[in-house]
């Protein structure tokens, strides 16, 4: 059954639809009135597309929920492609016995699965809480240019989660941060790259 909102964008759409048609605009409508239409439809288009953008955000947050009761870590993901989900996940870090078992982590390897492809940048993820570095690092690789998420990194960190010492590493050097990092130059990393450039068989990515 159609609900009211439903109803009134597929008018919308028609009667846009019919304005379109030059002769008719001009015979029934003036300028100002055929602005206004579309502009109203275009509103309305993203009204609707916002409301179903905090539907699945509140999908996150319901997964993130249940991940408390079911043992796991407060968080949530969900990734979407026009609206659709494709996968959905919450934190398993000590329920897996996996430190990088966080949703967005697993959401993401779940929507490749299911989409047979390393590349989502079709793709919006919807996260309970700001992703973290390891989080946002993975989201810049499979490629996801939007990124909607309810609670912020400092809600995180008052209930324990706090990334901040991460975010302070990245931008140091690597010899400078508290985890070490030998850098042996002469050990042949370099011919790992080689090899690479050389293959003709890669796939780019
Ligand atoms: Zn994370």
């Amino acid at each position: 059954m159609l609900n009211v909102k439903t109803l009134l964008f597929r008018v919308c759409k028609n009667t846009t639809y019919l304005l379109k048609k030059k002769n008719i605009t001009e015979n029934l409508f003036p300028v100002k009135e055929t602005k206004l239409i579309f502009t109203f439809h275009f509103k309305l288009k993203i009204c609707l597309k916002m409301k179903d953008e905090l539907s699945l955000l509140h999908h996150a947050i319901s997964l993130a929920k249940k991940s408390i009761r079911d043992g796991g870590g407060p968080f949530g993901a969900v990734i979407a492609r026009d609206g659709k989900i494709i996968a959905e996940a919450n934190n398993m870090v000590v329920t897996s016995h996996d430190p990088t078992a966080h949703a967005e982590i697993l959401a993401i390897r779940k929507a490749s699965a299911a989409l047979r492809s390393h590349d989502l940048s079709d793709c919006v993820i919807y996260a309970s809480c700001e992703p973290c570095p390891m989080c946002l690092g993975a989201i810049y690789w499979s490629g996801i240019k939007r990124v909607v998420y309810a609670a912020g990194r400092k809600d995180a960190a008052d209930a324990g989660f706090n990334d901040s010492l991460i975010y302070d590493e990245i931008i140091l050097n690597p010899s400078e941060r508290k985890v070490a990092f030998i850098k042996e130059s002469n050990a042949g990393g370099k011919e790992v790259f080689k090899e690479w450039d050389k293959y003709e068989g890669k796939i780019p990515y």
